[in-house]
């Protein structure tokens, strides 16, 4: 397969969706039917998708999706690729498309920040008086980031109120930014901002994805790459210098390579580099390298004995480290 003969569709828009689940089943009907792949929610709210297939593929779905009223308009973040970057097609409903887990859901086609161009987003990151807040989750935020941008410690994006709520001290009096992969986030994300009271709020419009192609912007000011999800996990941003900001979970070491940890009741991602991956067995803590259902000591047929063996060579490490860092 040829470079640039796949592409990878980024897109959502919100907009008013009777009977969800009638569309839901159509659309899945529909995308099966071209022979995409991908991610596609439809709620109440509106879309929100990311699907991959040749170009005769994607823009057949583009075509299919411009003639109908609701979807028009829609501004598709559009990346070549090689090959398929899902397994499968998914269309499901969700209620909410994003979720802030609101008791007063914001609608941002009421209620939004200011859209700002990738060009005019460089320019204000670099006003003193401004803070960068990252809308995205802390796994998405450890691979790649805007320079100096705030990291919430949150695990999903139903957590980033409170956590605003807990740390606003660092926000008053100052204009905020903020960003997430395509603008979806962002899009409810600034508009909550904006009620809460925060009078300057910008967003980034189209998004990280639309910033690293635009001609102006170049992606510059971005730190590492750009977390995605779809089966390439990281993308680059920045057009001018790569800076690596991901760091190994093991040893620290500058790192870009994601892995789940092989508890499959963990599952947490972690930053490694392969050789460390065999060493700790996929595996983020003690805990759940003894996990009793650990995937990587069931996916390499090992005995107890090589086990052992590991986990001595781990605790030798350690041992190791212990006096290094002592000197
Ligand atoms: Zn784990």
């Amino acid at each position: 397969m040829e470079k640039g003969t796949y592409r990878v569709l980024l897109f959502y828009k919100y907009v008013a969706i009777e009977d969800p689940e009638t569309v839901v089943a159509e659309h899945l009907e529909a995308c099966k039917e071209i022979g995409l792949k991908g991610r596609i929610f439809i709620g109440t709210e509106g879309i929100n998708g990311t699907c991959s297939g040749t170009i005769e593929q994607t823009d057949a779905y583009m075509n299919m999706m411009n003639a109908d009223e609701r979807f028009q308009g829609i501004e598709y973040k559009i990346d070549e690729a090689d090959g398929h970057t899902f397994k499968k097609m998914h269309v499901r409903v969700r209620e909410q498309i994003v979720n802030l887990s609101l008791e007063d859901d914001i609608n941002p086609n009421k209620l939004t920040g200011n859209y700002l161009s990738p060009a005019e987003f460089l320019e204000k990151m670099q006003d003193e008086n401004t803070i960068i807040l990252d809308a995205r989750n802390d796994y998405e935020y450890d691979l790649g980031h805007f320079r100096g941008a705030i990291r919430p410690d949150i695990r999903t994006f139903r957590e980033l109120p409170d956590w605003v709520k807990e740390n606003k001290e660092k926000f008053e009096g100052k204009k905020i930014l903020t960003y997430c992969t395509g603008g979806i986030r962002c899009e409810k994300f600034s508009g909550w901002l904006v009620r809460e009271g925060f009078e300057d709020v910008g967003q980034l419009e189209g998004g990280i994805v639309s910033y690293g192609k635009d001609p102006v912007a170049k992606g510059q000011l971005w730190d590492g790459q750009c977390y995605v999800f779809d089966e390439r996990i990281a993308v680059p941003v920045n057009q001018v210098e790569h800076v690596i900001v991901g760091r190994d979970h093991f040893d620290g070491e500058p790192c870009e390579r994601y892995v789940n940890c092989a508890n499959p009741v963990c599952n947490a991602q972690i930053l490694c580099s392969e050789e460390n991956e065999h060493l700790y067995m996929r595996s983020c803590s003690d805990a759940c390298r003894e996990h009793s259902r650990n995937r990587y000591f069931i996916e390499h047929n090992m005995t107890v004995e090589e086990f052992n063996a590991r986990l001595a060579e781990i605790e030798r490490r350690r041992g190791e480290e212990l006096i290094s860092t002592e000197e």
